[in-house]
């Protein structure tokens, strides 16, 4: 189930709580994960998420006067400061909101300078995203508040344009220069279905996830910090890699467009480190394809073989794993019922994706909890879900927009 009626419930009693008459309304916007294709978006390539059942819930209703009256009831702290100004720049704006305030404030900020209507806005929000731990806590509560402006202020827009302004948002008042995929697949989420995600085009095609299989995230509770280096490092290095193989096929203006073939032809022509890295993303493109090939088959088991083989070469290629993550997945491995296993997100530690039997989930995770924990003495957080539907305006009891 993707919405959780408790929850809306209670959010809309602590909003009227606090202003003495219920919301307009509750936008509720979920986290995700990423199944597999992973440092292939900034190499135009695939990428494969699905929106988990956390979501982002916020009960908002207009003001007449722009100003933005928001309560994070998760951290217990409130706001109310003027809506941010659309001729000027995001910087220093920014800087006038709590960090958690930057992300609404910024996307009204987006918004504004496209020329959409967006009014004042009273809000109380809370979320069963895991905050900081790659599921894109971020990216759900940037979407909740593009959701809640679209509603408001009554005008129409694509789920594709609400994610753009989301991504810009984030880069501008956040300062976080990501790519698009958590905001597409907060907003494009479907009940059952994983997203296959094309970077270059932005077009996508829904998957399904067959019924008999459920997804277990596991955070390790590791957070290694990526230094600068590591993450640009290997940007650079896949540019390079571009620079080198273009000569040679001037058709290649991404990584996206190598072939195992031309890489294996070409390998001597590349410095080592910038071969490993080319062909982690080349194998990961292709894997990206073949598991999404698969799924539509409803073959899990080559589905999970895709995943092993994927963390493998981010461990190996391109080298972004770390012992705790290395460990999560050989013991999710040993444990019956997973079909595959892998590092999810940047990697240097964060969370792995399992796919695994659904009537063996709950044994599993439970499992797997004590596994990791009986290796490395850190009590990971596992959860389970099934792929989730996308953001959603509700607009009070049982109508949805
Ligand atoms: P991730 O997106 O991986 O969860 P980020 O560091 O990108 O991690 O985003 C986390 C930040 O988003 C938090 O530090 C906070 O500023 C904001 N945030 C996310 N969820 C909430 C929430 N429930 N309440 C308030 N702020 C939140
Ligand atoms: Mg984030």
């Amino acid at each position: 189930m993707t919405r959780d009626q408790s929850r809306e419930a209670q959010l809309s009693a602590a909003f009227e709580e606090r202003f003495h008459a219920p919301p307009a309304g509750i936008a509720r916007a979920p986290g995700r994960v990423n199944l597999i294709g992973e440092h292939t978006d900034f190499n135009e390539g695939w990428v494969f998420p699905a929106a988990i059942e956390r979501s982002v819930y916020l009960a908002a209703s207009p003001l007449p006067d722009p100003v933005l009256e928001l309560a994070a009831l998760d951290l217990n702290e409130e706001i109310t400061l003027p809506m941010p100004d659309p001729s000027k720049p995001a910087e220093e704006q920014a800087r006038a909101y709590p960090a958690w305030a930057r992300y609404g404030a910024g996307v009204a900020w987006v918004l504004a300078r496209s020329g959409r209507a967006v009014q004042g806005l009273r809000g109380v929000f809370s979320s069963t995203v895991p905050i900081g731990s790659g599921l894109s806590s971020s990216a759900a509560l940037e979407v909740a508040f593009a959701t809640a402006f679209k509603a408001l202020g009554g005008w129409e827009a694509s789920r594709m344009e609400l994610a753009q302004a989301c991504q810009q948002a984030e880069h501008a008042f956040a300062g976080v220069k990501c790519g698009l995929m958590d905001q597409f697949a907060s907003l494009h989420g479907k009940e059952g279905f994983a997203l296959l995600f094309d970077c270059r085009t932005l077009e996508f095609e829904t998957i399904p996830i067959p019924a008999q299989a459920a997804l277990v995230i596991a955070d390790t509770r590791v957070r290694h910090k990526l230094e600068d280096g590591g993450y640009n490092e290997r940007r650079e290095q896949c540019e390079q890699a571009v620079k080198i193989l273009a000569r040679t096929h001037p058709q290649v203006r991404a990584l996206r467009d190598v072939t195992t073939a031309m890489l294996r032809i070409e390998s001597a022509s590349l410095p080592d480190l910038v071969r490993m890295r080319a062909e982690h993303v080349v194998g990961e493109c292709e894997r990206t394809l073949l598991m999404a090939d698969a799924l539509r088959r409803g073959d899990l088991p080559s589905a999970g073989e895709l995943m092993y083989a994927g963390h493998a070469s981010l461990r190996d290629l391109y080298q972004v794993s770390v012992p705790e993550l290395d460990t999560m997945v050989a013991a999710a491995k040993s444990i019956p019922g997973c079909y595959g296993a892998r590092l999810t997100g940047a990697g240097f530690g964060g969370c792995t994706i399992q796919l695994v039997e659904r009537e063996k989930a709950e044994a599993f995770a439970e499992a797997l909890a004590t596994k990791y924990f009986d290796a490395t003495g850190i009590p990971p957080e596992v959860l389970l879900s099934r792929p989730a539907e996308g953001a959603e305006w509700i607009n009070g009891p049982g109508k949805k927009e």
